[in-house]
């Protein structure tokens, strides 16, 4: 046998047979399953990114069915790509998706570059997403090392390093390439993903009792599984308020475009102001803007959470006299062709409401 001058790799190197034995059996069927297709995955992965299984399917489907290869991607209105990704968040991604489609076009001759250090070279494909497609489209021995493998990784061999910092990521995906076995790459890192997402759980809920690395896993025996990965705290989250301006004339809903660069670049939003504002001081927002309201309808709370940003909202829903300022104007069969961030999900819908009530 083997022996081992680092036990804690000797315990992520043992960890490919019964993972991918167990995998053989429980792996979940997911739409993206099954394919190597690298187009396919790297789609699959980029939205997993920030959304649960269970939400992408429908986006992926739908993506698949609208964009279904690396040509009709890259040739994609901006409008149509934004509405599509409309609900997953961080649209910078599906901007970079349409990027790195047109640099595989135009610098690969369409075809996905085959190895990890080429598909690092697109624009937003990061180590992660290039190890994904690397080992589950093309078989090379790399790790994809995301939140749920650092977890499995960090109870299986005990190691304590703090996740959220840079060099013990690195140094973890160091030994998850390692332990990368050759023959099954792509499969063990879709058993990691698995495992991590169905059975060692995060907080503190980890299914030890049906676990396949259970007989050899560290914190199990040491009764740490629990604690483990360390984390340090995340910086509080900055609270901003807004009163947002649900705006509506003769069937027609007021909207405008944010700007190009920063958060939800380039969507289209519902007109809103700093500071949470009562009736009057919003009548005398409306006065600036040249507008004369009609009817205050419904004043509507609502909040969003982003990685680093809460918004609290105060929304009111209200007829003006005139379709006028710096707005667009657009009637219901627009308004569901614009891509609207969730974070305005709540006012949109009671906009939609209000839009059918009176056609
Ligand atoms: S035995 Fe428990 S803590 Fe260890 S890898 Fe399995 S589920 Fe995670």
């Amino acid at each position: 046998m083997k022996e081992y001058a680092d036990p804690q790799q000797a315990r992520l190197d043992a960890m490919a047979a019964p993972l991918l034995a167990w995998y053989d059996v429980n792996k979940r069927t997911l739409p993206w399953r099954g394919t190597r297709d690298p187009y396919q995955i790297w789609v699959s992965e980029v939205m997993l990114q920030q959304t649960r299984v269970a939400a992408v399917i429908p986006y992926y489907q739908r993506w698949m069915a609208e964009l279904p290869d690396v040509a009709a991607l890259a040739a994609v209105e901006e409008e149509k790509l934004l509405k599509l990704w409309e609900g997953l968040g961080y649209y910078s991604r599906a901007r970079n998706l349409k990027k790195a489609a047109e640099v595989i076009l135009s610098q690969h001759g369409g075809q996905f570059p085959r190895h990890y250090g080429e598909l690092l070279k697109l624009p937003g494909i990061g180590e992660y997403t290039a190890g994904a497609v690397a080992s589950i489209a093309f078989g090379e021995r790399v790790s994809a090392v995301d939140g749920n493998v650092l977890r499995v990784a960090a109870r299986m061999a005990l190691l304590e390093g703090d996740i959220m910092d840079q060099q013990v990521r690195r140094e973890m995906r160091q030994r998850m390439n390692q332990a990368t076995p050759s023959d099954r790459p792509g499969d063990f890192n879709q058993a990691l993903m698995d495992l991590g997402a169905t059975v060692c759980l995060p907080s503190g809920a980890p299914d030890c009792g049906v676990c396949p690395l259970s007989p050899a896993c560290a914190a199990r025996a040491a009764g740490r599984q629990h604690a483990l990965p360390v984390r340090s705290k995340k910086a509080p989250r900055r609270v901003e308020e807004m009163t947002v301006f649900l705006l509506l004339c003769r069937g027609r809903a007021a909207l405008r475009k944010r700007d190009e660069a920063g958060l939800l670049a380039g969507l289209w939003e519902f007109p809103h102001v700093p500071g949470t504002l009562d009736e009057s001081q919003a009548g005398t927002v409306l006065a600036a803007w040249g507008l004369n309201p009609l009817d205050w309808r419904q004043k509507i709370e609502a909040k969003h959470i982003f990685t680093h940003v809460e918004w609290r909202m105060t929304g009111y829903l209200l007829d003006v006299r005139e379709a006028q300022g710096a707005f667009t104007w657009a009637d219901r069969t627009e308004l569901e062709g614009m891509a609207v961030p969730s974070a305005f999900g709540k006012y949109l819908k009671e906009v939609h409401r209000a839009l059918e009530e009176e056609t």
